[in-house]
């Protein structure tokens, strides 16, 4: 089985089942009910996050002879054809490989038929950040005066690529990454119906390894099936995709703790020998840290075997918060350093001995250094303790922990000066010298918006009658 043939068969077919783009459905569909469809629009976001689709439900909707409640019905002769791809009037066209100005030139004397079958011919251009300089501006021309009956779907994952003559011509749409529960409940749809005998843990790995991308995902769902496999669990998931097992991350964790330099070395090696990500090994280490952590102090996790759970147990029982904390600290360290370094084994290993002999005591200093740090800021009567801080240094729930490892992932050396500037001259000046260093997306973008608030840490802009839509 192709992968392409899950991802195809399992497109959405009607605005109903796009997961989580909420938002952009429903401007869309109020737009078809009140006949007021515009005749250019822009879908950027990543990938897999359903800008095709979209757009191809959309090429339908306005041309379904019986559209309800601004779906299309997908029965009507227009639809089916539509969806059979004999509807010569919806044109799809991928931009990377007809970027020319040829390929646009053909659009712009087509436009001027009127369509063969439908009321609308539609455009459907994806990655159209790939055209040429030239092509841009032929396009430009047909988007500033396109006859009635021609509408353009432009999609792109790379919006900032485009000129702003043909953003300020679009009607924009950004598309958010689909959250890990809707990738998790459309994954589920899909094994149900396709029969495909799953864990629950290993649609979870499936999700958060899609990152957002519901093609992704089931591009790793497919490439399971295609193994042959009758039952995917998590373990099959992540050999698939080079995730080291529980065990072998167990292992590492056991030795880090009980100061084994040897034993930590060896059980990362072969790790590494058997084809494992050195940032995959460390993601799973931190993430595995800090489940000990939550198991410590709640004495409950989901997503894990009885076995797996009492190792885990017995890492929280020989490990001290305090311990715990520090290690995610580090490793989280180490997987910052390697990021940008040629030496990345060599630099990993160096990594795992000194978690291995850095002295409790250490830790202990680093967070007492980290309390005084806040509580000098406190003697600073301007200076707020809010929640995330109090969060980021006691953390007693998971939350509290999960918090604490995301603040310490994006921890950035912070200089707490609440120095109020004069917000209405400064802003605008800032916006001026966007447009004067020729950043002019951020620009358009910014143009005519009021900053509330500045200080040396914070911006908080207001747009003015916007909501989630950027038109
Ligand atoms: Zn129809």
């Amino acid at each position: 089985m192709a992968y392409t043939t899950l991802y195809r068969k399992f497109r959405p077919k009607t605005f109903e089942e796009i997961v989580g783009q909420e938002a952009i459905v429903k401007t869309l569909k109020n737009q078809i009910i009140a006949d007021r469809v515009g005749h250019a629009y822009l879908l950027s976001g990543g990938r897999g996050t359903g800008k095709t689709s979209v757009a191809k439900i959309l090429a339908r909707a306005v041309n379904c002879l019986n559209p309800k409640n601004g779906e299309p019905c997908n029965e009507c002769e227009i639809c089916k054809a539509a969806l059979n791809g004999s509807l010569t009037d919806i044109v799809e066209m991928d931009a990377a490989s007809n970027n020319s100005v040829e390929d646009i030139r053909s659009i712009k004397e087509e436009v001027n038929f009127l369509p063969t079958l439908a009321k609308y011919r539609v455009y459907i251009i994806d990655e159209v950040h790939m055209l040429s300089t030239g092509a841009f501006n032929a396009l430009l021309k047909t988007l500033e005066e396109p006859p009635e009956h021609v509408k353009f779907i432009l999609a792109t994952t790379e919006p900032q690529k485009l000129p702003t003559t043909i953003l300020s011509r679009c009607q924009r749409f950004d598309f958010k990454k689909i959250s890990e529960e809707n990738i998790v409940k459309r994954l589920k749809i899909i094994c149900n119906e396709s029969k495909i005998d799953i864990t629950e843990k290993a649609l979870f790995v499936i999700a958060v390894l899609s990152e957002g991308a519901v093609r992704d995902a089931l591009s790793i769902l497919e490439r399971c099936i295609q193994d042959g496999v009758e039952h995917i669990d998590e373990d099959k998931v992540k050999e698939l995709v080079g995730i080291p097992k529980i065990t072998y991350i167990n292992k590492a964790l056991k030795a880090i703790l009980e100061c084994n330099i040897e034993e930590v070395l060896n059980v990362t090696k072969e790790m590494i020998d058997d084809g494992k990500d050195i940032s995959n090994i460390l993601w799973e280490m931190i993430k595995y840290t800090k489940d000990i952590l939550i198991y410590k102090t709640s004495n409950k996790l989901d997503l894990y075997s009885k076995d797996e759970l009492n190792e885990i147990k017995q890492r929280a029982e020989e490990a001290s918060k305090e311990r715990l904390l520090s290690i995610i600290y580090d490793l989280s360290e180490i997987e910052n350093n390697i990021k940008w370094s040629t030496q990345k084994t060599i630099m990993f290993q160096t990594g795992m001995i000194k978690l291995c002999i850095n002295p409790n005591n250490e830790d202990i200093s680093n967070i007492i250094k980290r309390v005084e740090n806040i509580e000098n800021q406190l003697k600073g009567k301007k200076i707020n303790l809010d929640d995330s801080n109090s969060k980021n240094y006691a953390p007693n729930s998971k939350k509290n922990v999960d918090n604490y490892v995301d603040n310490i992932k994006t921890e950035k050396p912070k200089t707490a000066n609440n120095k109020v500037i004069d917000s209405e001259n400064f802003w605008p000046k800032v916006v001026d010298n966007l447009k004067k260093s020729g950043k002019i997306m951020l620009y358009t973008n910014l143009l005519k918006t009021n900053a509330k608030k500045i200080n040396d840490l914070i911006v908080e802009i207001e747009f003015p009658n916007r909501n989630d839509t950027i038109w």
